[in-house]
């Protein structure tokens, strides 16, 4: 699938449910309206969808959410995207987590051909993880990240960068994934769906942490890519890996390579805008898999050049109305 624009589209992230059992304040309110269930697509559904986007030519599909391990009988659907790994269509099946269920899924995800997945954690105090998350047990999610390495699955780490929350343990945490041979990536906080607190008081330019970062880590550019936004560095005192994530400092969309679907069926081109392809309508008008290709061709012609996010003072609403956690982050 090429789009307006020239680039291939060859990633589908999806995420299979609204829902979660976090409310990290950034992401969500902590009274959410979740979607009813009757607007749910079905698992079979999902998985009809995801592999029409495999027949057009996704090598890469990722779950995610709210939180994916939380929707009932997820591994239903991992396990049948998993054959597509399993007979080469798919080059990698993967999942953004927030490793509250870890532990009980983690060897049967690699089972699926699971072979890496994002973790994410923004603290490793206790205390500072249950305040972000409003509800979170950081010791589940330690155990989580251990079973999926015992399971042979790598894990990398996933912080958002917040001003006043975690921007003087960025370089502890970045030493204790390092130590654990996992690769570390951080991400700029994105102005999406109404939260509780003002997004301009923790907004933290990525540009800022890698300034201080290399008054103590000497950090060198590297070629490695794994598909999705980040710019990798090397950092020479611990010998691991750290992406940026940076949609708000250094626009990444003229490398992008990937579309979102919702848990509802609606196909989002692009994170940060609006227009939207609303593919359950027309799955559930026909079985006919060919007007389904044809509808995913036609709104892959729509794909838009770019986002247009912004935080500031005189910004202060968020680019658009949906949470992260329904596109998926
Ligand atoms: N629940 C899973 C998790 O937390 O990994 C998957 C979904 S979550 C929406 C995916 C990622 O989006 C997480 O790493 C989360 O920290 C990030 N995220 C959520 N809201 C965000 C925002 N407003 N700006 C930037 N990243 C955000
Ligand atoms: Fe849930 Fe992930 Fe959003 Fe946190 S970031 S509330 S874990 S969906």
């Amino acid at each position: 699938m090429i789009d307006p624009f020239g680039r291939s589209v060859s990633y589908l992230r999806v995420s299979v449910t609204d829902r979660c059992d976090f409310r990290c304040t950034y992401c969500m309110s902590e009274h959410m309206n979740f979607l009813p269930k009757k607007d749910l697509l079905t698992l079979e559904e999902l998985e009809r969808l995801c592999l029409a986007f495999i027949a057009k030519g996704v090598r890469k599909l990722r779950l995610t959410g709210g939180e994916p391990l939380v929707r009932k009988n997820i591994m239903q659907l991992v396990r049948t995207l998993g054959r597509s790994v399993h007979d080469g269509r798919l080059e990698e099946l993967t999942l953004t987590t927030n490793g509250s269920q870890l532990a009980r899924y983690a060897a049967e995800l690699a089972e699926c051909g699971v072979r890496r997945i994002n973790v994410s954690m923004d603290t490793l105090d206790p205390d500072k993880f249950r305040a972000i998350t409003r509800w979170g047990d950081l010791a589940k999610v330690m155990d989580g990240i251990d079973a999926a390495r015992d399971a042979g699955i790598a894990v990398k780490i996933n912080a958002v960068a917040l001003k006043g929350f975690n921007e003087d343990e960025i370089p502890d945490m970045i030493r204790w994934a390092h130590g654990r041979r996992m690769d570390m990536t951080l991400i700029e906080t994105m102005p999406m769906g109404e939260i509780e607190e003002d997004r301009t008081d923790r907004y933290l330019p990525l540009s800022l942490v890698q300034q201080r970062l290399e008054e103590q880590f000497t950090l060198k550019n590297i070629p490695y890519k794994t598909g999705g936004p980040a710019r990798y560095f090397g950092i020479a005192e611990t010998g691991g890996r750290l992406g940026l994530i940076t949609p708000m400092t250094h626009n990444f969309c003229e490398s992008c390579n990937r579309v979102r679907l919702t848990c509802t069926g609606t196909l989002y081109m692009c994170l940060g805008q609006n227009d939207a392809a609303d593919l359950r309508s027309v799955m559930r008008q026909s079985d006919d898999d060919m007007v389904l290709a044809k509808a995913i061709d036609e709104a892959i012609a729509r794909k838009p050049k770019g986002h247009d996010f912004i935080i500031d003072r005189t910004h202060n609403r968020p680019a658009v109305s949906r949470h992260m956690s329904v596109t998926g982050g």
